[in-house]
Formats: C-alpha cells, sequence, structure tokens
C-alpha cells in the first residue's frame, strides 16, 4: 500500500470536533505538527487549549480512530501540547468571528435560536427537572441544545445531567459549556462560584453580570435551542432576563395546587409585562398512576396527591389576562424512575423512555421546538438599533 499523504491525515483530522467547542480541531489550530514516515508512521502533535483539559482523553481517542482509519497509515504517535497564550488568544478571535465586543447572540435580530425560560412561581415543582429531559428530548430530536442555569436557589441542572463537579474551560475570558453525555451543553450559575459549597449571596446588579456572562462570555456556537432554567419568582433574574432577551419564549411550570397555580401565574404576568410571550404551562407531579391498577393493566387509576386542576386554572387565567392562548403543553405524572434519574444524573427520557412521563416530556420538547420563531421582543430593524 501506497505511503499516506498529508493531505490526507489533514482530512481525517478536520472530522475530529473538539468536545467542548464542537468544531473540527483543524480549524481551531489545535493540530500543531503532522510528520509521516515512509512506512506510514504518523507522528503528530495536538494542542490542548489548557493543561489538564478534562476531555483530553477523548480527543486522544477521536484523532487517533481518524488517523489510523487513513489507507496505508501504519501506526499513530500522539503527543498532546498545550496552547500558549498568543494561540489561545488567537483561537479566542476565531470563536468570536472577530468580533471583540461581547454581545448577546440570541439577541440579535437575525438569532435562529429559539430560547425558553422555564419559570415557575415556587421552588420544588419540577422546574429543573423538566428544564433538563425537554433538553435530552430535544437533542434525541437531533436539535443542539444548551442550558443556561440560572437558578440561584438551586443551580441543580448540572447534577442532574451527571456533570456536577464538572468546570468549564476557559480560553482567554471565552469560557466553554460543558458538555454531557446526552450532547446538551450546560452552564451553571453554580459554575461562575469559586466554591460549588458557596451560597449565592448576589443581588440585582451581580446577577445581571452573571446571567450576561452565561449568555455572552460563553461560547454556545449554533444551537438549535436554549433553555434557561429560571430561579423560582419573580426576582431579579427574571427581570433581566426581560431586559436581555425579550424574545426569549417563557413556559410556566406548576402544580395541580391552587396555591402553587396562584403563584405560577404571577410568574407568567411578570414575562408579559416584560413583553416576553408566555407559550404555555407544564402541569408537573399531576396525579400518581395507581400501582395496583396500573400493574395489572385493569384500570387507568389516577390518584390525585396535589388536588387537581392547577395548569387549566393558570393557562385560562393567563389566556383571559393576555388576550392569546396560552395552552396546557402537558401532565406530568408523579413518577419514581423521573426522580432517581434526576438524582443519579440520568434523566428519565434517556434513562426510562418509555414511562409515561417521559413520553409526555418528549411530546412537549416536540410541541416547543416545531414553534416557528415568535417576533415577540425582536428588533424589526424599524427602529435605530440600540444596545440593552
Ligand atoms: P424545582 O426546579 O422546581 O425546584 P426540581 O426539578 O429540583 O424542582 O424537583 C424537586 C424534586 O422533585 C426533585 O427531587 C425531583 O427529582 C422531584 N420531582 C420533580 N418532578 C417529579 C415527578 N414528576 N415525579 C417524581 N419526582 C419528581
Amino acid at each position: 500500500m501506497s505511503t499516506p499523504t498529508l493531505e490526507q491525515v489533514n482530512a481525517a483530522l478536520a472530522t475530529v470536533q473538539d468536545p467542548e467547542i464542537k468544531r473540527p480541531i483543524t480549524e481551531l489550530g489545535m493540530v500543531d505538527t503532522v510528520e509521516i514516515s515512509d512506512t506510514g508512521a504518523v507522528t503528530l502533535t495536538v494542542l490542548l487549549t489548557v493543561s489538564g483539559c478534562p476531555l483530553k482523553d477523548t480527543i486522544t481517542r477521536d484523532v487517533t480512530t481518524a488517523v489510523e482509519g487513513v489507507p496505508g497509515v501504519t501506526g499513530v504517535d500522539l503527543t498532546l501540547g498545550v496552547m500558549s497564550a498568543e494561540q489561545r488568544a488567537g483561537l479566542q478571535e476565531v470563536l468570536r468571528g472577530g468580533q471583540a465586543q461581547r454581545e448577546i447572540q440570541f439577541a440579535q435580530p437575525g438569532s435562529l435560536t429559539k430560547v425558553f425560560a422555564i419559570a415557575s412561581g415556587k421552588g420544588g415543582v419540577g422546574k429543573s427537572s423538566i428544564t433538563v429531559n425537554l433538553a435530552l428530548a430535544m437533542a434525541k430530536q437531533g436539535l443542539s441544545v444548551g442550558i443556561v442555569d440560572a437558578d440561584i436557589y438551586g443551580h441543580s441542572v448540572p447534577a442532574m445531567l451527571g456533570v456536577a463537579d464538572v468546570r468549564p474551560t476557559q480560553v482567554e475570558d471565552l469560557i466553554m459549556p460543558v458538555p454531557t453525555p446526552s450532547g446538551v451543553s450546560v452552564i451553571s450559575i453554580g459554575m461562575l462560584k469559586p466554591r460549588r459549597d458557596q451560597v449565592v449571596a448576589w443581588r440585582g446588579p451581580m446577577l445581571d453580570r452573571a446571567l450576561v456572562q452565561m449568555l455572552s462570555d460563553v461560547y454556545w456556537g449554533d444551537l438549535d435551542v436554549l433553555l434557561l432554567d429560571l430561579p423560582p419568582g419573580t426576582g431579579d433574574v427574571a427581570i433581566s432576563l426581560g431586559q436581555h432577551l425579550p424574545g426569549a419564549e417563557v413556559v410556566v411550570v406548576t402544580t395541580p395546587q391552587e396555591a402553587a397555580a396562584e403563584v405560577a401565574e404571577r410568574a407568567g404576568t411578570m414575562a408579559s409585562m416584560l413583553h416576553q410571550r408566555v407559550v404555555g404551562v407544564i402541569e408537573n407531579m399531576s396525579y400518581l398512576p395507581c400501582p395496583h391498577c396500573t400493574a395489572d393493566g385493569s384500570a387507568d387509576h389516577r390518584l390525585e396527591i396535589f388536588g387537581s386542576g392547577g395548569g387549566d386554572r393558570v393557562a385560562s387565567t393567563l389566556s383571559s389576562r393576555f388576550g392569546y392562548d396560552v395552552p396546557v403543553l402537558g401532565r406530568i405524572p408523579l413518577d419514581v424512575s423521573l426522580r432517581e434519574g434526576g438524582d443519579a444524573g440520568k434523566p428519565i427520557v434517556d434513562s426510562d423512555p418509555t414511562a409515561i412521563g417521559a413520553q409526555e416530556l418528549t411530546a412537549i420538547a416536540g410541541k416547543l421546538s416545531g414553534r416557528g420563531r415568535g417576533l415577540a421582543g425582536m428588533q424589526l430593524g424599524l427602529t435605530p438599533s440600540s444596545k440593552f
């Protein structure tokens, strides 16, 4: 067999993506040197963005596999190096597309990313569980999905995705979102804290800065969908989001309980005051499928642990308040495997996809991702453009 050419090896390397940045390593200046011996042995150096890169094993495996696949290659000797400060600055420029200024890409008029903020009136209603499962269901539908976990009280999203202790990689002042096995990328407000056990005792301006940082200092690439897990209630983060991303569409999560529904209505109304469109209501913990009746399939007997009617109530109140239809997007039952999946870092749509809750979440994800990009809050270019 003839000796492989440099073009062939480079073409193979161009198929390898950096797992965090999700672009070919050849475009990112990560391939430093490539040498091919007469016998077909390839010796190459690939530069990591930072030393101790948590994904270096993945890069090693992917590069080796790609180069070994080139006809005529008899061996691969890969050395991993680390980019210099200058090389990292160059990479940062490539990623920013030559733009020196920070801006929120999702707020630009031409942005094709759908942004959904998941809101609730109070904590513990399953907002974060729903966010991660919707994200995974959308990723399974082939979409590129990112999550911003802006819940200052909970910030439980990384744990639910199995990346609780992972810190994001930083290339100069550009932050890489943390990739997860499901393909969903995540940045959490908890990752901006120096220590995991530290309390986020931030108020208005600090929270605003943190939110802007998660939206503009993070290299999100081309996302189809961005989901934001908001803190419960009508606080500072919701106001900041309304100011920076008025085009975000809001999904309100409630339980069937009267008291939960009442506060959920307030969260929805707040979004509307900030000119965001509320696209629907999800009722979580709607019922418990009776373990005795469903076990033998004899009846669809539902135990209404938290009462009933909360989802319908929020939907009809918001519909009449806003003058447009705010539907109930779905009802998710109480399910032990949903809770277990969250605790284990393996959300139910992946770990138990045939469970009723997983199917319902997948159906809701389909409804949301199928929506056209709304014009609410978008700058239409009819007025002099203004920065937020
Ligand atoms: P929030 O984000 O609203 O505070 P979480 O998503 O953190 O709520 O959920 C609170 C707890 O309830 C978690 O332990 C979660 O696993 C559990 N949980 C949420 N929804 C369900 C459900 N439908 N069935 C069983 N447990 C659930």
